[in-house]
């Protein structure tokens, strides 16, 4: 795994959001490694505080943020005799969020572990993520998100850097109904209307007989994420990571946006839990495909 690709694609994924104005508040880092965690951290970090915007490495910014001495970067820790992140230290960082940017017009808040939180730590940072003020972004790193309170991971735009298991080489299903779900996974990676209707008709939306058992739409959601998650890695430069990784698969990588990835991630692990949850079955599917148009 070579770490600089990783930062290159995330540079350019990062350079993308920031230009067309769409970076999230606050980003969950899964990395196996937390040197590279850091380094890619550092990196985005510059890029949001960076003179141009584009992290040059030679402005002002971007060399304080290498010396992780810029006013508007915060790093968050546990206190060097503790293990852990108290619920003290994240009320001071909540506190400290909604102050004005000192030197432009964003901070950034990176938490080194952010499993490191007391669970009481993680419930006084949920108020901010709910309603975070505007110039603020904050970076989390883990090892593991699912070290993180559910609401933690479900009000942050998730970033993985390492493989999870299974990969869709490895899930349950047929040849033939496979290669049916990475057709579908082709179309959703274009984000458009129509391509959305017809995986509408694969899930039977249209004609109830084609509906699937609430375990094959499991199953389905599940390699489909796999799937996304691979071309994930494929756009981070760890293709190496990908089990038998295919031309095909890096053809759609190429053809789609980090963003519509990590757009149909979402929705695929949204639609889990509404699958968990028993919601009604077209509303779930069609949630499912209206969120992953890419309509902006
Ligand atoms: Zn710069």
């Amino acid at each position: 795994m070579q770490q600089s690709n990783q930062v290159s694609s995330l540079e350019s994924y990062l350079r993308t959001i920031t230009a067309k104005g769409r970076v999230s508040h606050a980003y969950l880092l899964e990395s196996p490694s937390p040197d590279m965690g850091l380094a890619i951290a550092q990196k985005f970090a510059q890029m949001l505080l960076c003179d141009t915007g584009d992290g040059c490495g030679t402005c002002k910014n971007c060399k304080m943020v290498q010396s992780f001495s810029h006013p508007d970067l915060q790093t968050v820790q546990p206190p060097e005799d503790k293990k852990q992140i108290s619920v003290a230290q994240v009320r001071d960082v909540v506190s400290e969020s909604y102050v004005k940017p000192y030197m432009g017009t964003r901070k950034v808040i990176l938490f080194r572990d952010g499993a490191a939180m007391t669970v009481q730590a993680q419930n006084a940072l949920l108020k901010v993520l709910e309603e975070p003020p505007g110039d603020v972004v904050f970076l989390i790193l883990c090892g593991n998100h699912m070290n993180l309170l559910e609401t933690i991971r479900s009000r942050t735009t998730l970033l993985q850097l390492q493989q999870m298991q299974p990969s869709s080489g490895d899930i349950a299903l047929e040849e033939e109904e496979r290669d049916r779900l990475f057709d579908l996974a082709q179309k959703l990676s274009g984000g458009n209307l129509t391509d959305c209707y017809s995986v509408a008709d694969y899930f039977g939306v249209r004609d109830r007989k084609n509906r699937k058992e609430k375990k094959t739409l499991a199953l389905s959601f599940q390699y489909l994420l796999s799937v996304f998650r691979e071309l994930l890695l494929i756009k981070l430069g760890c293709g190496d990571l990908v089990h038998g990784s295919s031309a095909l698969l890096e053809n759609v990588a190429g053809s789609t946006s980090m963003e519509q990835i990590i757009r149909v991630m979402e929705q695929l692990a949204l639609g889990m839990r509404r699958l968990e949850r028993n919601v009604q079955y077209d509303l779930l599917i069609m949630s499912l495909l209206y969120g992953c148009i890419d309509d902006k």
